[in-house]
């Protein structure tokens, strides 16, 4: 049962904010591509217009918030999300394009932005178009895939900090390497992106993000929930292959499995909880660690209740 300060805060929020969306006790396995997670106790898609009175209101009321975009790199706790979550994937994704710049909200989808891309005959972009995220957690994550990462493209990326004010980044100072930003340092919640491609040929860019799509297709998972690779490249290797060579094809616990498809993935085969998934990462890890002495860390970001 939600306590009264969430109860009270939920029907303050939607009652100030009539364009958002603003839903209590809301299953984290239905904002997931994993399909996993326990309740968030409040959980708000902001219209973009709404994002910084937002914050300013669970500040004043002092109450936790967790932002997340599209949920595509995300293991949540079963127990949950303590406060509010804040999911941009929904209403915040606007975008213009003008020459060969694109200015998007953060909460726009990498393919939605890529095909946008294609159709104005604009190159660069094409890499990102069939990674599931939104464009705050691909700068978040310095997301990419076949050779691009997301900040060979970025001209500029707008922050709220810790004080709610607006911050416009050059993208050389958020420190972004392989699935690092250094917001994941000072923190702070991307609300715009700026872009800069390169005019091409649109028969080209099109055909590019067909081959791709074609590629994740015969190499992933797709049929199975999922949060992508689950951990990172470690360096001189590849996780996926780490994990086969150890014998770990397809291992198990409860309903989360090493894929058989791609050993990098961990699926949700079977109604997984996070903890099936948890206890499977720590096994993978020692198996690997045991056979070739090499630790994996998660890619994934694991958030909420009593994750430690
Ligand atoms: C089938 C599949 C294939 C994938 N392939 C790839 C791939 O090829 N390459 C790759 O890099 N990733 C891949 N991913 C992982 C994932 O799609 C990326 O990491 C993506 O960038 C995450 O974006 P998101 O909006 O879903 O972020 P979320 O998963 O919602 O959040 C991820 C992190 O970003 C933070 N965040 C999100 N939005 C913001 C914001 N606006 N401001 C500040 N912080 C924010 C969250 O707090 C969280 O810590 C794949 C995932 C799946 C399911």
């Amino acid at each position: 049962m939600l306590n009264e300060k969430y109860m009270s805060l939920a029907k303050k929020l939607a009652e100030a904010f009539l364009n958002s969306t603003v839903l209590t006790e809301e299953p984290m396995k239905a904002h997931t591509t994993f399909r996993i997670g326990g309740p968030a106790d409040i959980l708000i898609e902001p219209a973009y217009c709404d994002i910084t009175a937002i914050l300013h209101l669970l500040k004043e009321e002092d109450v936790p918030f967790t932002v997340i975009g599209n949920g595509s790199n995300l293991l949540v706790s079963d127990d949950g999300i303590e406060g509010v979550v804040i999911a941009l994937g929904k209403k915040s994704g606007e975008i213009s394009i003008s020459g060969d710049t694109i200015v998007a909200e953060a909460g726009a989808l990498l393919s939605t932005v890529a095909n946008a891309a294609a159709d104005a005959g604009l190159t660069g972009l094409e890499f990102a178009s069939g990674i599931p995220g939104t464009l705050g957690g691909a700068v978040y994550m310095n997301a990419g895939a076949y050779g691009g990462e997301i900040k060979d493209v970025l001209e500029s990326v707008t922050v709220l900090n810790a004080d709610f004010e607006k911050q416009v980044y050059n993208p050389k100072d958020l420190d972004l390497s392989y699935r690092h930003s250094a917001l994941m340092e000072i923190g702070g919640f991307v609300t715009d992106v700026v872009i800069k491609l390169t005019p091409g040929d649109k028969d080209e860019i099109k055909a590019k993000i067909e081959e791709i799509r074609n590629q994740r297709v015969s190499k992933q998972p797709l049929n199975f929930p999922s949060a992508g690779s689950t951990f990172k490249r470690p360096e001189g290797y590849f996780a996926g292959k780490l994990i086969d060579d150890a014998g770990l094809r397809g291992y198990s616990v409860g309903g989360a499995q090493v894929s058989e498809k791609h050993c990098g993935f961990v699926i949700n085969k079977d109604n997984a909880t996070a903890k099936d998934v948890l206890q499977l990462m720590q096994d993978v890890d020692d198996n690997v660690y045991n056979k070739f002495g090499v630790h994996l860390t998660p890619e994934v970001r694991i958030i909420g209740r009593n994750i430690n």
